[in-house]
């Protein structure tokens, strides 16, 4: 295998995401009990979420607009001033809480950029994603930052044709199968699936046995730069 370039998915790749958004759900559960609808607010919050995505996209100010939206159908319109004000508030910590960055993830970089120009792609609000590049100090190890809406098979041709890569030259490492494997897979690129974080549900996917043959896996993300070593010293992987 001969790579021209490889990309990495950010949120819970690069840093941690989905825990905070699990914080973030645990706070609106505690403000929904004051309602005692609480039961139904876990459920109604999902449905709503992905109802909203079509109409704000993926990001923090998508799912207070859907925590919002849940609070008031569910209470019936009787959700307080104070409490919209106590999930603006969360939002506003979610947008300015610091990237924790997974343990590995420099030294990864560092190694492999001398090696390869590497593409940073991730899909959110773009001002957010920007702000998480910055404040993590990984932006250095990236030639090129990509904030997309969406992570799908038209979006990577794109942003491949944009770059003049050949897909067949291109290796996308990521957690998740739906934004990051499967379309990469599908396009005759190559993927790496890193499977160690925990990951929203909305992200899991399903490979067809040709998209399976261009996807490798690794547990943990330090073990990254050893398998693209291997396979780029090796012949076809897929053959
Ligand atoms: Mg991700």
């Amino acid at each position: 295998m001969k790579l021209d370039w490889i990309a990495f998915d950010a949120d819970d790749t690069l840093w941690q995401n989905e825990e905070i958004y699990r914080e973030g759900r645990e706070k609106f559960l505690e403000i929904m009990a004051k309602y005692s609808v609480q039961d139904r607010a876990e459920e109604a919050v999902d449905q709503v979420e992905l109802e909203n995505l079509p109409h704000y996209g993926y990001g923090v100010m998508s799912f207070i607009l859907s925590l919002i939206e849940t609070a008031v159908e569910i209470t019936e319109e009787d959700f307080r001033g104070k409490d919209v004000r106590a999930l603006l508030e969360l939002g506003k910590e979610m947008l300015t809480a610091p990237p924790q960055v997974f343990a590995g993830v420099p030294e990864v970089l560092k190694e492999l950029q001398s090696h390869y120009p590497l593409m940073l792609i991730t899909k959110g609000d773009l001002f957010h994603q920007q702000r998480k590049v910055n404040a993590s100090g990984l932006g250095e190890y990236f030639r090129v930052v990509e904030v997309v809406s969406r992570k799908t098979v038209p979006v990577y041709r794109d942003l491949l044709n944009r770059h003049r890569v050949a897909p067949d030259q291109f290796l996308m490492v990521g957690n998740s199968v739906r934004s990051d494997i499967q379309p990469v897979a599908a396009l005759g690129g190559w993927a790496l699936h890193v499977k160690d974080h925990l990951s929203w549900s909305h992200e899991q996917g399903a490979l067809s046995p040709e998209e399976q043959a261009r996807v490798f896996e690794v547990g943990r993300i330090d073990q990254v730069g050893g398998v693209i070593h291997r396979l780029t010293q090796a012949g076809n992987p897929a053959g």
